[in-house]
């Protein structure tokens, strides 16, 4: 069966919309996601633009900063400052990859921890590795809610997530743990063929690793679940811009799996739904 983010993501943004409707009414406050895009790269210009589109669907105020590539990270800084400090912002978003020059870690490390929607603060890290309150990063945190919709419990199953980064494969190993699965992390140095046994001992196979096909159908466990994260764009002849797959040869794996799923229209559209979801809370926990 297909796990259907895209039409998932759209039941979220219609429940937020109501529910923002309500807060609003209530507490005559709008929540305000603050977007910051520095230089020009497409990929990231899209992805701003489909956020701020949530945005405007759902009823919040989406206040947009785009920097020219050379500013410098003292800029970049106090521009965040600024919107700490503002108590009609929100959430604060600063899309990456930044440019260069500039130290994401410190830029991301000067947003505050009640402003930083995205979850990718250290101490959100931290927060969620120990199960306080906080905001979870939002892949991560659309992957379980995938899993949740879908009648999926981790609890007791074999887990393994390919990939450790901070933004998607740590803190999904983090949250598949705190739902009782029995988890494995793959990464760059883990043996091939350890992975494949992995793989194939899983129950729930997440794979955010960013290679085109790199895990192979066949490995994929009859009846698994499998969340492809890799959003990697492939040549193709028939379309000028290539298109885009996983890191699941889903071919195959679809035979073999119980859920998938599709890349695009699985994780993605789920990622934007719970930034949105995370921008209300934020609104909320403000007000209270
Ligand atoms: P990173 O490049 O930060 O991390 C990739 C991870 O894959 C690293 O932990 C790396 O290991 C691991 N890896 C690399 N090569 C191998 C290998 N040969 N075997 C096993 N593991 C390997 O990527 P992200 O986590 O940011 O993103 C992963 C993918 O997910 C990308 O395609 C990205 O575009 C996509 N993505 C999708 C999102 C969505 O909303 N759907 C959101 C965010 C990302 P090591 O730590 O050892 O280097």
């Amino acid at each position: 069966m297909i796990l259907d983010g895209k039409a998932l993501a759209e039941r979220i943004k219609t429940a937020l919309t109501e529910e923002t409707a309500e807060f609003t009414a209530e507490s005559g406050v709008t929540p305000c996601l603050a977007t910051v895009l520095v230089g020009e790269d497409p990929a990231s210009a899209v992805y701003v633009r489909s956020k701020r589109r949530s945005c405007a669907k759902i009823g919040f105020e989406s206040r947009h900063h785009h920097l020219p590539a050379e500013t410098s990270q003292a800029d970049l800084v106090q521009l965040v400052e600024d919107l700490n400090s503002d108590a009609s912002v929100h959430g604060i978003l600063v899309q990456l990859p930044l440019p260069s020059q500039m130290d994401s870690d410190a830029v991301i490390d000067a947003i505050a921890l009640h402003k930083d929607v995205d979850g990718f603060h250290p101490r959100s890290v931290g927060h969620l590795a120990l199960k306080k309150e906080g905001f979870v990063s939002c892949t991560p945190a659309g992957i379980m809610r995938l899993l949740e919709e879908s009648g999926i419990d981790p609890s007791g199953k074999r887990a393994v997530v390919v990939g450790r980064s901070a933004i998607v494969g740590l803190p999904a190993a983090l949250l598949l743990t705190h739902a009782n699965a029995t988890v494995t992390v793959c990464h760059s140095r883990t043996a091939r063929e350890d992975l494949q046994a992995a793989v194939e001992g899983a129950d729930i196979v997440v794979a955010a690793v960013g290679r085109p096909h790199f895990l192979p159908g066949a490995w994929i466990k009859p009846g698994a679940v499998v969340i492809d994260v890799g959003i990697n764009r492939i040549p193709d002849p028939d379309r000028p811009r290539g298109r885009l797959v996983g890191d699941v040869e889903f071919e195959t794996a679809q035979e073999r799996a119980g859920w998938i799923t599709p890349v695009p229209g699985g994780v993605g559209p789920m990622t934007i739904a719970m930034l949105m979801s995370n921008t209300l809370l934020a609104a909320k926990r403000a007000v209270r």
